[in-house]
């Protein structure tokens, strides 16, 4: 016997686990205590713990000798609150069995509902309810939830697509409603319920070879069991790869007096929220269905009714609401509405069930809510009082910011647009591209470098890896509350549901609507803010300024204590960072002003540096070089005004800049006076055969030393004259790729000597600046202690320390990442999140050698990962003074880092 405690009771107006207790209960079970303890009516019930489900996975699923008579001991006590028993004939308990993760994980495990019914209890429910169809129809739905998740998927039966049992049965059902004419599950008879249900266990039996249970206790614990085995399931495993939830958490499973929605007119399902999850509107927001079992609303199958006058929409106007149909179970619902907000302060997803008039709870959760709903709520609830500006700035996740900057259809494209359908406005934002109908579609297109936007009739938690491919989501059917909405609003995808207008065919890959048909490839447009669907693409615009996000970026900034910079290399994109914050740049990348726009005449005169056959050609071509270097520069140090700028000298390999097509060889041939010949030579010398690794950063000032004098003269002569004219700017020189002290030293040596010359060209005694390097090969970090001698600070290039730590080429991993990924050798992808365990481990000993020769050494990063929040809370961790990343990102940053100095504070 062990003596740990694997139940939790629940029920009665008391529980044995709290709200805190979700890493033992999960978040169902905790959360289910919490409002037991409240006082708020749920039906009783008892959680197996998480612990349970982890030794279930340690011992070859099987169970803790202790756990029968805990579990038996709590079933006793939901018996006695109840006031049935399970298994009793004349009067018995129902129970369902549901897991409960930590982390919610909507649709993405199993339940089975009904538990007890049997032929020794139908009689005695009957005689109890009066309602033969009633009792027949909770029984054909536990046979055919039983039998998908406990005798098949737990069972690991692998059907032949469309032959799982549950279609087979599904099909029954639809054959029946079909000869009898019946319009809905609804209209089914109790003799055709009973009749379809032995029909079922005969179909199972010859299907499965095995008998349906008929005892009680045999589906409670083969309920149980398959709940915990689905902790494992292909989907459950999916989502939490995306959502970063540890498979060791495990889940918990809860087994809870059943309450019944669908007792008739006086019963009723729902769902709600206590604000809205799309708008953050101070607004009690919800669907609910009459005569309905919970599963009916999260499916999708029904359109479900608004749950008051706020929830009216153009899909649901025509059909009752709550407040109107059942008013005093509403205000009972609505006080406890409030009762949960002022408990928890913060927005709660809930679910509810009314049977025969009277109101259960079955859960309460912290609700999903889209990017704009959080930044909403939180200032809200901060204008209110309810929470401080602390947990304001905590609420909005950093990642979600993306959404808030999220491109939006443009209104004026839209205004003359083709309009096909209006849905649901699920998830924000627009997005266009080509339409699929399966998610194996959507993964595989996307693969295939398109842009595509899935398209179900509904969606089920099996499409989450396409729903995850897709810039958008459109549906059918389903409802605010549908397991595609959720989804989507978590992760802040564009998604609409719900529009019925249009004929989806999945099987024949086409939307039909108003005889019009499009098909698999064609592109819509989704406006996910307005629930509105267009046929072709339409342009889209970044969302406009928000001055709600404003205020809400002064309580981020006034908590970080980690600096925020860009990585920018031109005077638009440089003034873009600065709208988003930016307080410098941390990554000129010298080379990047030979792309793009105007770059051709300076890409020109690049080139005819390169090929240069010999030092003086070389300097030649740099004189003429020079003064587009210069400018860029100097309007980008402009445009920062007091802000620092890192310049970066010219890191690639050389080759990369030798022309390709024989128009432009000979052109350049022409220009340097040599043969076609000749430089098709000097293009073979410069090839090698592993670049990255190659005559790259440092490596070329080095061997070509006029190449980085030119650059120090551009830098030091832009900012001499920028001071010259009373403006500030503080350029910073950067040297890449370093691996060595004695590289520095030989490249601050030409650094003075260029220094003094520009000092002596504008009469003055100095031009302010700092020396610093780049850090992105493991030596350099470990020999930081030397190499801090000679810089000011240090840039953390995580792009290249990624890939010399993993020996993974950055440009190659897409051949072999996704299979390391779906294989879990990786958790995730190093060169997205930083990897503390190898990368990190260099930054912190780099960062502590470096300090301890140079204690005010300046530290940054500007690898990719300065814009993860992961990634950006290791830096604040391991003392950096900023993080650098790419202007769209650094709004993602500052939250971020006020994230970390609040989870973790530093000095
Ligand atoms: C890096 O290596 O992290 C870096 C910022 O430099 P680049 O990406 O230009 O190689
Ligand atoms: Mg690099």
């Amino acid at each position: 016997m062990t003596d740990t405690k694997y139940v939790y009771s629940f029920g009665g107006g008391s529980a044995e686990g709290r709200s805190d207790m979700k890493n033992l209960l999960g978040g169902k079970g905790a959360n289910l205590a919490e409002m037991a303890n409240l006082g708020i009516p749920v039906p009783a019930g008892y959680t197996l713990t998480t612990e349970v489900c982890t030794y279930f996975y340690d011992h070859d699923e099987t169970y803790p000798s202790s756990i029968e008579a805990e579990a038996d001991a709590a079933l006793a006590k939901v018996e006695e609150i109840m006031g049935t028993r399970f298994g009793d004939a004349d009067d018995p308990l129902l129970l369902s069995v549901r897991s409960g993760a930590r982390s919610s994980m909507p649709g993405m495990m199993e339940t089975v509902l009904n538990v007890g019914l049997c032929s020794a209890t139908i009689p005695g429910l009957i005689a109890k309810t009066g309602n033969p169809r009633f009792v027949y129809d909770a029984y054909r739905r536990l046979i055919m939830m039983y039998s998908d998740v406990v005798m098949e998927k737990a069972a690991g039966v692998e059907p032949a697509e469309g032959k799982g049992i549950r279609q087979q049965l599904d099909h029954m059902l639809e054959e029946v409603k079909e000869s009898k004419g019946y319009g809905t599950d609804a209209d089914i008879s109790a003799d055709d319920l009973k009749d379809l249900a032995e029909r079922f266990k005969a179909t199972i039996k010859e299907v499965l070879g095995r008998d349906f249970p008929d005892d009680p206790r045999e589906q409670l614990w083969g309920g149980i069991s398959a709940v915990f085995s689905s902790w494992n399931g292909k989907r459950a495993v999916s989502y939490r790869r995306i959502e970063s939830i540890p498979d060791e958490w495990g889940t918990a499973v809860n087994v809870q007096a059943m309450v019944f929605g669908n007792m008739g007119d006086d019963s009723a399902t729902g769902v709600a929220f206590t604000r809205n999850p799309a708008t953050g509107d101070n607004r009690f927001y919800g669907e609910w269905l009459p005569n309905a079992q919970g599963e009916d609303v999260v499916a999708g199958t029904r359109t479900p009714n608004p749950l008051n006058e706020d929830t009216k929409n153009e899909q649901n106007e025509h059909l009752p609401s709550l407040q109107v149909a059942m008013p005093e179970v509403y205000e009972q619902l609505f006080a406890i509405r409030n009762q949960l907000e002022a408990h928890y302060t913060d927005m709660q997803d809930i679910e509810f069930t009314i049977q025969d008039g009277r109101l259960w709870m079955l859960q309460t959760r912290v609700g999903k809510r889209t990017g704009t709903a959080a930044l909403n709520m939180a200032m809200d609830m901060l204008a209110e009082g309810t929470i401080d500006s602390r947990t304001a700035v905590l609420r909005v996740k950093p990642e979600q910011l993306d959404e808030l900057l999220h491109p939006i259809v443009d209104p004026a494209a839209e205004k003359t647009a083709d309009l096909i359908a209006k849905g649901l406005p699920a998830g924000p934002g627009g997005a266009f591209g080509q339409i699929v109908f399966s998610a194996d579609d959507a993964v595989e297109w996307v693969k295939a470098g398109k842009t595509v936007l899935l398209v179900r009739e509904e969606t089920n938690p099996e499409d989450v890896e396409g729903m995850r491919a897709a810039v958008g989501i459109l549906t059918g059917r389903g409802g605010m509350t549908s397991h595609a909405a959720l989804v989507a609003r978590g992760w802040g995808k564009c998604c609409i549901v719900g529009a019925g207008v249009l004929n989806i065919d999945v099987v024949g890959k086409t939307i039909s609507v108003d005889g019009r048909v499009f098909n698999e490839g064609d592109v819509l447009t989704l406006n996910g803010t307005r629930g509105l669907v267009y046929a072709g693409q339409l342009d889209m615009v970044d969302a406009t300024e928000n001055p709600r996000f404003v205020d809400f970026m002064k309580l981020a900034d006034e908590v970080r204590v980690l600096k925020v910079r860009t990585n920018a290399e031109t005077p638009d994109d440089a003034a873009t960072a600065i709208e988003f914050g930016a307080e410098g740049i941390g990554l000129f990348r010298t080379e990047h002003m030979f792309y793009g726009t105007g770059s051709e005449e300076p890409l020109f005169l690049l080139r005819k540096m390169i090929m240069s056959g010999s030092e003086s050609a070389r300097r030649a071509a740099l004189v003429e070089l020079y003064p587009f270097v210069k400018r860029d520069m100097k309007a980008t140090l402009e445009i920062m005004g007091d802000r620092p700028v890192t310049f970066r000298l010219l890191d690639p390999p050389l080759h990369e800049f030798v022309p390709q097509s024989t128009d432009e060889r000979g052109e350049l041939a022409q220009a340097l006076g040599v043969s076609v010949e000749d430089l098709d030579r000097r293009a073979d010398e410069l090839h090698e055969l592993n670049p990255m690794m190659g005559h790259r950063g440092v490596r070329l000032g080095v061997t070509f030393p006029e190449i980085s004098e030119m650059q120090f003269r551009a830098i030091l002569e832009a900012a001499a004259e920028l001071r010259q004219e009373g403006k500030a700017c503080f350029p910073e020189i950067m040297v890449p790729v370093t691996c060595a002290k004695a590289e520095l030293d030989d490249q601050l040596a030409l650094a003075k000597a260029v220094h003094a010359e520009v000092c002596e060209k504008y009469g003055v005694d100095e031009v302010e600046h700092l020396y610093g390097t780049m850090i992105e090969i493991p030596r350099a970090a470990l020999t930081a202690d030397e190499i801090a001698k000679s810089t000011q600070f240090f840039s953390f290039g995580t792009n290249d320390l990624t890939q010399m730590t993993f020996g993974f080429s950055r440009d190659d991993i897409g051949g072999f990442l996704p299979d390391y990924l779906d294989k879990k050798i990786l958790p995730v992808d190093p060169f997205q999140v930083l990897d503390r365990d190898s990368v990190g481990v260099l930054v912190q000993t780099g960062i502590e050698r470096g300090r301890s020769t140079r204690p005010n050494l300046k530290v940054g990063i500007c690898g990719e990962h300065g814009g993860e929040p992961n990634s950006v809370e290791f830096c604040h961790l391991v003392g950096m003074d900023y993080v650098s990343c790419s202007p769209y990102r650094v709004p993602v940053a500052r939250l971020a880092a006020a994230h970390a100095q609040i989870n973790h504070p530093r000095d």
